[in-house]
């Protein structure tokens, strides 16, 4: 007998019948004497009809508003779904995030999570009944309605089950475990028995949305169990994320591949070359809360040079005008904006043991003519911002070259 924490995205709930399903699946659990937290998403493209619905009103909506429309999505499920428990017989009751008391920091649409009070859940636990938990939502300490940002019942999943000690937090989506990459984009992708938390985490910081971000860090901060596993297939073992190493000889030395079509370009072309430079540029724009990515400051000549970086697509035209707006501080001769680039990236550990790795990814990239704009390395990581329309194609050969395809 076990506690086990089950979420279930939006495809995953995406229709009545879908929900009758999960409810089926909890029921055959529960038969097996687990005891049971379910965390559910919003209905598929509910959120984003949420969200398109609010910028009918007000085109930057208020974000605390924001957050107590988009979280009526998950209410209106975990509603659902405990009704579907009750029609397979078993007890169950739902709640809220504000019920749980599920406590964030008070940054709307991207709050934290810094404490989850269990007392109900548990309570509810031992009286033998099915917990339902809306996902994505949380309260701040004033008691105002949050969210934890796109893709988040994942964190709240992972959240849950490390507050209650859980022993598996199963993450259940509409693919059967974690890829070498997006199969929609690679059908030739090959799913992975077991990732560790370092590759995950990479994966997930440079795009791939199969699981958010901090519900990877939160599984690695508190050494929770967690599995990624299809909803639609009855068996299956999925994805395990470990802290172990593959020590597989034969495996291949790159684990995964994973893009982000979310990125920009900004080049600040003929600023002096000069120090402090590039705190002149990039101060007024982290001062203006927008993250960037990757930066490029190009070798002087003639004593100016070229300041290159990425943001957020949705946040480009902001950056260009608070850069125009210092111009005149700063010197140089333009400022202009790229949105059509993307970013694709390799992660392995096994690249800290392998060398060759980066000219084998420039060389595949150079056979098809794709250019290569900008790059970033780490450890576990290589990155290269590529025009967007060579997306898939790099993904694709970068695939086949580092022998990730499926055999066969
Ligand atoms: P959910 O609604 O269940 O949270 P998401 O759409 O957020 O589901 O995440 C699942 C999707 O993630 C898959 O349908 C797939 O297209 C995409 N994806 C991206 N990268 C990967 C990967 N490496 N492995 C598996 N799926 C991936
Ligand atoms: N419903 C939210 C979203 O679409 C949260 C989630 O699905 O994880 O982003
Ligand atoms: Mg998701």
């Amino acid at each position: 007998m076990a506690l086990i924490v089950q979420k279930y995205g939006g495809t995953s709930v995406g229709s009545p019948d879908r929900i009758k399903n999960v409810a089926r699946r909890v029921a055959k659990f529960k038969a097996q004497g687990h005891d049971l937290v379910v965390v559910v998403s919003a209905m598929s493209g509910e959120t984003n009809r949420l969200i398109a619905l609010a910028k009918e009103i007000q085109t930057n909506p208020d974000p605390r508003e924001l957050d107590v429309i988009v979280s009526t999505g998950e209410q209106v499920t975990i509603g659902l779904l405990v009704m579907a428990l009750k029609e397979q017989g078993l007890d169950a009751v739902s709640y809220t995030g504000a019920q749980v008391k599920i406590l964030t920091d008070s940054a709307h649409t991207k709050a934290r999570i810094q404490h989850i009070d269990d007392a109900n859940m548990r309570a509810d636990l031992n009286a033998g009944r099915v917990v339902v938990v809306a996902g994505f939502q949380g309260v701040d300490a004033q008691g105002n309605i949050t969210t934890l940002g796109r893709g988040g019942s994942d964190t709240s999943g992972v959240a849950l089950a490390a507050a209650l000690k859980a022993d598996e937090c199963q993450i259940y989506t509409d693919v059967d475990g974690v890829y070498t990459t997006d199969p929609r984009v690679v059908p030739e992708a090959r799913k992975l028995k077991t990732i560790t938390f370092e590759e995950m985490l990479e994966m997930a910081s440079l795009g791939s949305k199969i699981l958010q971000i901090r519900s990877v860090e939160f599984a690695g901060k508190y050494n929770v169990k967690l599995r990624v596993l299809s909803s639609f297939q009855e068996e299956g073992e999925g994805t395990l994320i470990t802290f172990e190493e593959d020590t597989d000889m034969e495996k291949p030395v790159i684990s995964g591949i994973a893009f982000n079509r979310d990125e920009a370009r900004i080049n600040v072309i003929g600023v002096p070359d000069k120090p402090g430079i590039a705190y002149q540029i990039l101060g007024p724009v982290a001062d203006a809360n927008i993250d960037v990515d990757m930066i490029i400051q190009n070798v002087g000549q003639d004593g100016t040079t070229d300041f290159s970086f990425t943001v957020p697509k949705g946040e480009l035209n902001r950056a260009i005008k608070v850069l125009e707006g210092v111009q005149s501080q700063i010197g140089g001769k333009s400022v202009s904006g790229d949105d059509k680039i993307c970013k694709v990236s390799i992660v392995g550990v096994g690249m800290r043991s392998h060398v060759g790795v980066a000219s084998t990814m420039f060389r595949t990239l150079a056979e098809e003519g794709i250019n290569i704009q900008m790059i970033s390395t780490s450890e576990i990581k290589i990155s290269v911002v590529v025009d967007e329309k060579y997306l898939e194609l790099a993904v694709r050969v970068l695939h086949k070259a580092f022998g990730l395809d499926q055999q066969g």
